[in-house]
């Protein structure tokens, strides 16, 4: 492709995008196709030939297109959200086109100095106090892994990373049952083992650890010759938006000398409004905390920013430098691969000074707040309807509810049937949990485009679903 076809297919792509995102509420949801018919649809060789830049992008149009369900649609209420407000996809494009390594400052001083910049703009939005920096991680699991591995060296006299984890003391971190599965995989890749990952008994309406119960378990541990490393708290769990009460979990971690890692990757967003800031009070205990611009706020994936109180400890539990990467005379000054795990990085700053110059604090606290009143008002209209229960109440825009069964039909059956027919009927998408070990229908706003009549019609397809999959 030389530069002029570049521009016009730049061109092209541009005239797509916005005309994509124009009719998106036309389409369904999630595509009705059966698994294997994309793959079986696309060339089993690659070409030995240059194909015309015509045939593949419509080759995308008719072969990709129909089979993605689309996460920017209005109505899409499944899972939590990935939103990529335009704004930020313009800055991802600048980002694909210059294509730097963002590894080390000198590699990308820009990159790097806005990194630093908007890690602190972002302290500020949230309310986090000073002394708290940060790095801009791929995902929240990376970050969590970050997490877990510092804890592991600072319990371990950092002796891990050198010696391995042979003939060290056993180590044992703590959580609830409502933290997300990356805990568990950064529990495994750290080489502490499942069983080591203790969970703690909830209790409440937001099934908080129970800190008592939290502080019993680690005496106990001790007392058995364990080595507890830390504890991953969380604000906003995937499932129902589990939240502990991190104010109380932090001062236990600090009596017991322990790490405290805070997972708010869905819900740190909803910190930028100060109204919301309640339910993770006591954050500034933490030793690192986690929150995914890429989800709510609008910042194309991916973007996850972990704050971090010592970031030495990061540092020299993750920095390896060959001779190839040292900064000769530069040492004084961030490189970013020594804050995580990969070496190359992307340029992710820039989507989040472009999001949050155009749209300002005050127009995302504008859809947060939307978000979470128009989920508020679907969950007392659903509560109202005879035929069906609420299981969880709203935690910011996240509810859960069920539809009652006919009787002597399997109510997990029931709901995973209704779930299924809501999602062919393409208006809305929706995913479903297990609450106390039953099916239960999860339902969160947060897309960017969403509008109070998108969620008025989420209301009209969950009824009428509801009723056609009654006996
Ligand atoms: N933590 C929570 C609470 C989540 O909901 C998720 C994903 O939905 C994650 C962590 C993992 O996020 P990521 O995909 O950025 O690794």
């Amino acid at each position: 492709m030389d530069n002029n076809e570049f521009r016009a297919w730049s061109r092209r792509a541009a005239d797509w995008g916005a005309d994509y995102r124009a009719n998106l509420r036309n389409r369904p949801v999630r595509p009705a196709i059966a698994p294997g018919e994309i793959f079986g649809s696309i060339e089993a060789s690659p070409p030995e030939t240059p194909e015309p830049m015509e045939k593949i992008f419509a080759d995308f149009e008719s072969k990709i297109v129909p089979g993605m369900t689309h996460w920017q649609h209005p109505r899409f209420f499944a899972y939590f959200p990935a939103n990529a407000a335009p704004v930020s996809v313009v800055a991802e494009y600048l980002v694909s086109v210059m294509a730097a390594q963002c590894m080390l400052w000198q590699t990308s001083p820009a990159a790097t100095e806005l990194e630093m910049r908007i890690v602190d703009w972002m302290r500020q939005a949230l309310g986090l106090p000073e002394g708290f920096s940060g790095v801009i991680q791929d995902s929240a699991s990376s970050a969590t892994l970050a997490a877990v591995l510092t804890m592991r060296e600072r319990a371990l006299d950092w002796q891990g990373n050198k010696k391995g984890l042979a003939g060290q003391g056993k180590l044992r971190v703590y959580c609830s049952d409502q933290v997300h599965t990356s805990i568990d995989r950064a529990i495994w890749v750290a080489g502490i083992g499942e069983e080591n990952l203790v969970r703690i008994p909830v209790a409440g309406r937001f099934r908080a650890m129970d800190t008592v119960a939290l502080e019993a378990a680690i005496l106990a541990d001790r007392e058995a010759g364990l080595l507890p490393a830390g504890i991953i708290a969380c604000v906003g769990g995937t499932s129902t938006g589990g939240t502990d009460d991190i104010a109380a979990v932090a001062a236990m971690a600090k009596r017991q000398g322990l790490y405290l890692h805070v997972d708010a990757a869905w819900a740190g967003s909803a910190m930028i409004c100060p109204e919301f800031r309640h339910f993770w009070a006591g954050v500034e205990g933490a030793d690192s905390i986690v929150f995914n611009p890429h989800k709510w706020l609008g910042a194309q994936f991916d973007c996850s920013i972990q704050f971090i109180r010592q970031p030495e400890d990061l540092v020299r539990t993750l920095a390896i430098r060959p001779e190839f990467l040292k900064t000769h005379g530069h040492d004084s000054i961030i490189n970013y691969s020594e804050w995580s795990v990969p070496l190359g990085r992307r340029f992710r700053a820039l989507k989040l000074w472009f999001l949050l110059r155009a749209h300002g604090l005050e127009g995302l606290r504008g859809m947060i707040r939307n978000h979470i009143a128009w989920s508020e008002g679907l969950a007392a209209r659903l509560a109202k309807e005879a035929d069906f229960e609420l299981v969880t109440e709203p935690m910011l825009s996240l509810f859960s509810f069920r539809h009652r069964a006919a009787p002597g039909a399997d109510p997990d059956e029931h709901n995973l049937r209704l779930v299924d027919a809501i999602n062919t009927d393409g208006r809305i998408y929706l995913t479903q949990t297990r609450v106390d070990g039953q099916v239960a229908i999860r339902f969160q706003a947060g897309q960017f485009e969403s509008t109070a009549a998108d969620v008025d019609m989420a209301f009209d397809v969950i009824c009428e679903c509801a009723r056609s999959v009654m006996p």
